[in-house]
């Protein structure tokens, strides 16, 4: 086969961006307007039933597990699902601060949310922001720190984000439920442009959350990993996964265990996520 030269990759791609948004979003009204809106019509994919959002900007905070599915546990039995509801709540509360931030929860409870429910849930509030927020374990306890995953629709970019998505993704399996794949928001060509245009937010969202955690606490990965997570498949909403350290790890167990820590590293999250705010929202509407 033939290879392409980037540029000629990339103006094949925006051709077919808007072909296919053409397609999409079909009306005689949309035939009519001599250019598409990219920005906006990448961002609003069809949301039924979405609550008021009184102007704010949506940020849906996923903690991971719950219920049957306990996550991982650490040495002295310490589970993920209890730790992260912890952290997440925080995040919500400081958040939540914010005059122009709303954050709201997939869950505030211990009980079993499937992956694609967390993905629809974020789309039927109509949320801005998606972040799953984990404690995973390793199969070596040396493993700590901190690391941000966002979506790879190509493959993992290392074998720790591989091992953790292949460990994430098996969490509806513990349910006993059959994984499915619900990507059905739109045909699979727009669905991969689109979400590429999202994996480029959700990097960059990844890239405030490390600038944040940086200071306070290790980081397992310095820039943002990629892997095939199930709960990252929003085709619209920015998501990454944040691990906020190895509960495999005893003396990452013993600091999950303490408020200090879970407050610490809620606080890293709430600025780099305010920072991503005043980055792509605040900044884009004084240039537009
Ligand atoms: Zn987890």
């Amino acid at each position: 086969m033939k290879k392409l030269s980037p540029m000629k990759q990339l103006v094949n791609r925006r051709q077919l961006l808007f072909s296919g948004l053409a397609l999409a979003v079909l009306s005689p009204r949309a035939v009519l307007a001599k250019e598409p809106d990219l920005r906006a019509q990448a961002a609003h994919t069809p949301q039924p039933h979405k609550p008021a959002k009184n102007g704010k900007f949506i940020v849906m905070l996923d903690p991971g597990h719950g219920g049957i599915d306990s996550g991982a546990v650490g040495e002295e039995g310490s589970m993920e699902k209890h730790v992260v509801l912890e952290i997440a709540g925080n995040v919500r509360q400081m958040l939540n601060n914010h005059p122009y931030i709303e954050a709201r929860l997939t869950r505030d409870s211990d009980h079993f949310i499937p992956l694609y429910q967390r993905v629809e849930i974020a789309s039927q509030h109509g949320a801005d922001l998606f972040m799953s927020i984990h404690a995973d374990g390793y199969t070596s306890p040396d493993a700590h720190g901190a690391s941000v995953f966002a979506l790879s629709n190509r493959g993992a970019t290392s074998a720790m984000a591989r091992y953790l998505s292949d460990r994430e993704n098996s969490a509806d399996k513990v349910a006993g439920l059959k994984v499915e794949e619900k990507d059905h928001y739109l045909q699979q060509i727009l669905f991969d442009l689109v979400q590429t245009n999202t994996i480029k937010n959700s990097l960059t969202l990844g890239k405030h959350v490390i600038e944040r955690i940086r200071p306070v606490h290790h980081l397992h990965s310095q820039v943002t990993e990629q892997a095939a997570f199930a709960v990252l498949k929003s085709p619209s909403i920015p998501s990454v996964l944040v691990e906020t350290s190895f509960i495999t790890n005893p003396s990452e167990e013993k600091l999950l265990g303490t408020t200090a820590f879970r407050r610490k590293i809620a606080g890293a999250i709430t600025e780099g996520i305010v920072n991503y705010y005043n980055e792509s929202v605040v900044h884009n509407r004084r240039v537009s």
